[in-house]
């Protein structure tokens, strides 16, 4: 396939020219990475109307329970949708790999569904971007709602957070520890929160837990321009269906309000800039770390700088000037 055809058959929606670009984007090799680069440039269409929506919870919580409910509902309704995943843990967390296709075997058995596992690959940068490409590639290829998983552990969600639209936390029912349990940081970047697995026994638990949410969520500095009621806690089971129509009436009654207020494309014009900021920020990691002469006097400084003889931040000045040239760091404030 020359990459004209890739390029026409993946703004053509095939699946195998699909497969092929996101290929291309996860490799590190420089000729893929220049091709990959032309590639997006390429098939990058601002005025595409897509939804992007991070999710993320614990193992066991129920993601690809919900994610395949969710995904076929929407699919039954003429979407086209793309799952991947963000795993900061190489690809596995507590026995399930996030994105795999037997997790979530209807739906990645629909023809208007597409699956990818997170690429194995351990640096979280390096996934961001990869994520950030392979997103573009599935919305080029015609997949309108895009969920991104992801484990609720470190800083994968924050990571998700910036390169979606709408922010979902699954949670199971508890009690108060739970609400302890549950990191600040997480509560301020989520949309919503879906209590799952409320139904059966676990259903009256369920919906206390949503209530405890909801009120810890209402000391929070709601977000600028959002409407009344967000960020919301609904209750839901994957299992049974209970909630699955609402809560995603929620999703879509908030992008629409952010649509109109002109937040949502704010919201990604600034997601943009950071990634770019990103990228340059990984490629200087990256220059460090892959120059040996580079990579020692890192080294040697920071063994000074563990025995109290040079300032840290003298230490970090002296290396930037020695990769920066006479340019200087013009210092980090
Ligand atoms: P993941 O690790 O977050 O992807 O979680 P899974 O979707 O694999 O679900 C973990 C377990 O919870 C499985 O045994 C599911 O059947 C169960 N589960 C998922 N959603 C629900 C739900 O809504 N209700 C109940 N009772 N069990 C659920």
């Amino acid at each position: 396939m020359t990459d004209a055809e890739l390029q026409a058959g993946l703004l053509g929606g095939d699946r195998r020219a699909l497969a092929r670009a996101i290929t291309l984007v996860e490799s590190a090799r420089p000729d893929h990475r220049a091709r990959a680069a032309r590639l997006l440039g390429a098939v990058a269409d601002p005025s595409r109307d897509t939804l992007r929506l991070g999710l993320s919870g614990t193992p066991g919580v129920g993601k690809s329970t919900f994610i395949e409910r969710f995904g076929l509902d929407r699919v039954a309704e003429g979407h086209r949708v793309a799952v991947l995943a963000v795993d900061p843990s190489s690809a596995r967390s507590g026995g399930s790999i996030l994105g795999d296709k037997t997790r979530m075997e209807r739906l990645a058995r629909a023809p208007a569904a597409f699956i990818r596992p997170s690429p194995s690959q351990t640096e979280l940068g390096g996934v961001a971007r990869r994520t950030r490409e392979v997103i573009a590639l599935c919305e080029a290829a015609g997949f309108d709602l895009i969920v991104v998983e992801t484990v609720g552990v470190g800083q994968s969600e924050t990571l998700v957070a910036q390169m979606t639209d709408i922010f979902v936390l699954l949670l199971a029912p508890g009690g108060g520890d739970e609400l302890q349990g549950v990191k600040r940081g997480i509560m301020e970047i989520a949309d919503l929160i879906l209590v799952n697995k409320a139904d059966g026994d676990m259903r009256r638990q369920a919906e206390a837990t949503r209530a405890e949410y909801q009120g810890a969520l209402r000391l929070l500095r709601r977000r600028a321009g959002d409407p009344d009621g967000y960020p919301a806690a609904l209750a839901v089971s994957a299992l049974d269906a209970t909630g699955m129509a609402a809560a995603w009436d929620a999703m879509a009654a908030l992008a629409a309000h952010r649509r109109a207020s002109g937040r949502f494309a704010a919201t990604r014009a600034a997601q943009n800039r950071h990634a770019f900021e990103d990228a340059v920020r990984q490629g200087l990691l990256r220059h460090l770390t892959a120059d040996p002469g580079t990579r020692d006097r890192m080294a040697a400084l920071g063994r000074s700088v563990a025995a109290g003889q040079v300032a840290p931040a003298a230490a970090a000045d002296e290396i930037l000037r020695a990769i920066l040239g006479a340019a200087g760091t013009g210092g980090e404030g």
